[in-house]
């Protein structure tokens, strides 16, 4: 059964009539464009066919029920409670309330109304995979509290007060471009996203090549140090380039050309990171002309320079994703494959011909498990649309 008719049934069950309405909001994946964000680059995100789904309908009552279908948990809380992230009983939000309790909070620091929902929601966005399901939990509810407010926000608009209620209600540090592809994302086009003006466009993605996602089902604990560093080295190789170039203000504004002639100036682990970067910068401008040109092979080439690129540069991989991406990139019909996401663990994300699609998932899963002993979790997606309103 699709989750739409569960979710239509669950709702029923729960709360005894049909719901009035129902959304859905979807994870994302990126092409191109990793560990660009915080230095004023671009990325290249697609919102994915997984999505999170919402039904729900007004009620009279002061408070919002919610059932998280997934967790068999319900949690009620009001704008009252909002602010000591408690519910009604003044027990703590259970975890997964936070974030459409935390859109509750952003909509109302924005004055907008937000009336009282009843709701039931479930998602086939894995968590906690690095496809952004609490993004797509937050749109979801967005596009829910829209409904019933009777207001119209842009989507960016939306994903923004999404962001800001992870980062200051649910307490995690994320960027935009989640929330954004969840928000903005277009059928068969990947979304392309200025991090520093936040313009986007969209670029076409034939509709012969599937979107393979491969988890290695390895997550490493060391992640938000080894991140923080990162961004500090980045910080540091703008402090040091200013020397030569007193205008910059990212690395976003470095030319690989000026790069290439200051880099022996740079301690060697800063002139790699920011190497990195600013060769990575230059690639997500440069996929653009392949990607209107219907060129996914030299797409493909650009992915699997990234993929080396953070490997070797950025050194944000680990053996598992390597092995993932080097049997991915022999296999027939894979235009490209590299690491998505923060990295040390996660997901890669693969360019495969739509026919041979079934076979390469098969061939990446067999020979991935024999190599690490590990079963991987295979997703073979396509490019979607953003959050919206079904009915
Ligand atoms: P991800 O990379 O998937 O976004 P996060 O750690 O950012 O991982 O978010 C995962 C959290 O989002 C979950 O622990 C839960 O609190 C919330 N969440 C995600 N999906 C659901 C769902 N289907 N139902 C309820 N809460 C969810
Ligand atoms: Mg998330």
């Amino acid at each position: 059964m699709h989750l739409i008719d569960r979710i239509t049934t669950l709702y029923r069950e729960e709360f005894g009539h049909t719901p009035a309405h129902i959304a859905r909001a979807p994870g994302r994946v990126n092409l191109l464009g990793e560990h660009v964000d915080y230095n004023d680059g671009f990325v290249l995100p697609a919102a994915i066919d997984r999505a999170t789904y919402i039904a729900f309908s007004p009620t009279n009552a002061s408070h919002c029920t919610l059932r998280a279908v997934d967790f068999n948990q319900q949690a009620r809380f009001s704008p009252l409670t909002i602010p000591s992230k408690t519910q009604l009983d003044l027990s703590p939000l259970p975890e997964w309330a936070l974030y459409p309790a935390g859109v509750m909070w952003s909509l109302m620091e924005e004055r907008v109304p937000v009336p009282s929902m009843i709701a039931a929601f479930a998602s086939d966005v894995p968590r906690g995979s690095g496809l952004s399901s609490s993004a797509s939990v937050e749109m979801a509810f967005m596009i829910a509290w829209q409904t019933l407010g009777g207001w119209i926000l842009a989507s960016m608009k939306r994903a923004l007060l999404g962001q800001k209620a992870e980062n200051k209600y649910v307490g995690v540090n994320c960027g935009i471009m989640d929330q954004f592809a969840s928000a903005c994302g277009v059928e068969n086009r990947l979304l392309l996203l200025d991090c520093r003006s936040l313009e986007w466009k969209t670029v076409p993605l034939p509709d012969s090549v599937s979107i393979v996602i491969a988890d290695t089902t390895v997550r490493r604990k060391l992640t938000t140090g080894e991140y923080n560093k990162r961004r500090s080295a980045c910080e540091e190789a703008v402090r040091l380039l200013q020397q030569d170039l007193p205008n910059i203000r990212s690395l976003r504004d470095v030319a690989v050309d000026d790069f290439n002639c200051l880099a022996k100036g740079l301690p060697g682990e800063i002139e790699k990171r920011a190497r990195h970067v600013v060769e990575e910068i230059r690639r997500s401008h440069q996929a653009q002309a392949p990607l209107e040109a219907g060129d996914v092979q030299n797409f493909g080439k650009l992915m699997n320079e990234c993929h080396a690129s953070l490997r070797d540069l950025y050194e944000v991989s680990c053996p598992e994703l390597n092995t993932m991406v080097s049997i991915a990139q022999s296999l027939d019909g894979c235009y490209g494959a590299r690491l998505t996401g923060a990295g040390f663990g996660g997901c890669t994300v693969n360019l495969v011909a739509k026919e041979q699609a079934d076979g390469f998932a098969r061939a990446l899963a067999k020979g991935y498990e024999s190599e690490t002993g590990l079963r991987p979790e295979i997703y073979i997606t396509r490019a979607s649309n953003g959050a919206e309103l079904i009915r």
